[in-house]
């Protein structure tokens, strides 16, 4: 199986290049934020206490975000050529579960899609999200946050998977077609 992480600052583009591989591989997608997000909605206890650390801007802690992620894992039909992990793994612990995980099912990560755009067009790419997207986190004060949360914990991870040789760095500015024509030479790198 293809397994791909996206890996990103908020507001790298890692939904929509995600759109643009499933699109072409056929591949399923988990994305923890969303998944958080629909908890919320529905009003689930889980959701009510991941959205104090999403309006904070700090990570929902391991347990609640490992459950959700388990039970999309197992959902998963057999039929599917791969997935692609959208927010998750957020820091070093996180990843160390998702080797885990994917071992218990046979599986390993296949490679690590990692889109590198600067601290400013960041804040300037959420602030713009946040005029349509409805998310209370796509605001000035809490993606400063987020962006904080991000060098400080989840960045880390860059390096953990460049020392595994399983980082594609990929240019996360200019134009969408671009940027998502590296990634598919970097997926089929693997392929
Ligand atoms: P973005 O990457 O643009 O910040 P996401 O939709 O991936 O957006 O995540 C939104 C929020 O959900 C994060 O700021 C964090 O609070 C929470 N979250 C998402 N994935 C995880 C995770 N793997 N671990 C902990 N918290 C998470």
């Amino acid at each position: 199986m293809l397994n791909i992480v996206i890996f990103g600052a908020p507001g790298s583009g890692k939904g929509t290049q995600s759109d643009k591989i499933i699109a072409e591989y056929g591949v399923a997608h988990i994305s923890t934020g969303d998944a958080l997000r629909n908890e919320i909605k529905k009003e689930t206890e889980l959701g009510k206490t991941a959205k104090g650390y999403i309006e904070k801007g700090q990570l929902v802690p391991d347990e609640l975000v490992v459950g959700i992620l388990a039970s999309v894992l197992d959902s998963l039909g057999k039929s599917v050529p791969g997935v692609i992990f959208d927010g998750f793994p957020r820091d070093i612990e996180q990843a160390k579960i998702l080797d885990k995980m994917l071992a218990e099912r046979g599986e390993k990560v296949s490679t690590v899609i990692g889109l590198e755009v600067d601290d400013a067009e960041l804040v300037k790419r959420i602030i713009l999200r946040g005029q349509t997207s409805g998310r209370s986190d796509d605001n000035e004060e809490t993606a400063r946050k987020r962006l904080e949360t991000y060098h400080a914990q989840t960045q880390p991870l860059r390096e953990f998977y460049i020392r595994q040789g399983k980082y594609a760095r990929i240019e996360g500015v200019g134009s969408i077609d671009r940027i998502y024509s590296d990634i598919k030479a970097a997926i089929e790198a693997v392929k």
